[in-house]
């Protein structure tokens, strides 16, 4: 069964939305409402339910983190209801206008739903203010190339976007790199907040520490399977010594697009590039 949620946290309207088939949804995704500000749009799957969730608020502005399907899947629909400028940084450009640089699988589709090219998106102001509000966009890399953040420091608000999502035991085949993501995440944590606004996992208190977990996790995951690469061993024997197993159903199913040896692949990228 689908669900969508709407629940509030200081103010910000946390929308929750799951695409299901059948059973439960295999992805939750959020998007955020405050002050006439939407933070990214959801998956194209939920579009009438995500519509209805959003039709009495007033939208001024629609702000996009990164151009994944599952963040800009409702953002020209949106748009043109609420007729609402939507504002994207320059490297999400060619990819939410023109179409992604990669082939979108089967389990993408099935579970979020189509790309829809947007129009005549906004570069990026340097600040997004309103009366209660202000939003900083700050470039954190590493999930994909053109991820950004939003930081609200007045309130200690982080919108995260899929900065942090939660100790992965995958990743994607393209797109991810996980020096990079370290280095954006040691780059968020000198900035105070408490309130972590993640797209798939948000965390409403002790939201820094979460984050801080989340790099540990990361770190002592490159050293190991740098420790093991310097060694000698391959990527698939890196894994055998991290206990990690790969998740065969996941790999098939998405067709090679995710995978726990694309995470130990990423993490080598470090030494592999020196
Ligand atoms: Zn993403």
């Amino acid at each position: 069964m689908s669900v969508i949620k709407v629940t509030n946290f200081q103010g910000v309207d946390m929308i929750e939305s799951g695409f299901s088939w059948f059973g439960k949804p295999l992805l939750n995704v959020f998007c955020f409402y405050v002050d006439g500000i939407l933070i990214d749009t959801g998956q194209h799957r939920m579009q009438k339910s995500i519509i209805k969730t959003l039709e009495n608020k007033k939208i001024n502005q629609i702000l996009l983190t990164h151009h994944h399907e599952d963040h800009t899947g409702n953002a020209q629909i949106l748009s043109s209801i609420h007729q609402a400028p939507i504002y994207a940084n320059e490297l999400s450009m060619p990819f939410i206008t023109k179409g992604f640089p990669y082939r979108i699988r089967f389990y993408q589709w099935f579970h979020l739903g189509k790309i829809e090219l947007i129009k005549n998106p906004l570069p990026y102001l340097e600040k997004f203010e309103t009366k209660n509000i202000c939003l900083e966009p700050i470039y954190t890399p590493g999930h994909c190339q053109d991820h950004y953040c939003f930081l609200e420091r007045n309130k200690g608000w982080l919108f995260s976007g899929d900065l942090y999502i939660g100790n992965l035991q995958v990743m994607r085949n393209n797109d991810e790199d996980m020096t990079t993501m370290i280095e954006s995440i040691i780059k968020m944590l000198e900035y105070d907040f408490d309130v972590l606004f993640c797209c798939h996992h948000p965390k409403i208190t002790n939201g820094k520490k979460y984050l801080r977990y989340k790099l540990e996790y990361l770190q002592e995951f490159q050293q190991k399977a740098i420790h093991f690469y310097q060694q000698g061993y391959s990527v698939k024997e890196i894994m055998r010594k991290m206990n990690k197993k790969e998740n065969w159903f996941f790999k098939v199913y998405t067709e090679n697009d995710i995978g726990v040896d694309f995470m130990v692949k990423s993490a080598l990228r470090k030494v592999k590039n020196d």
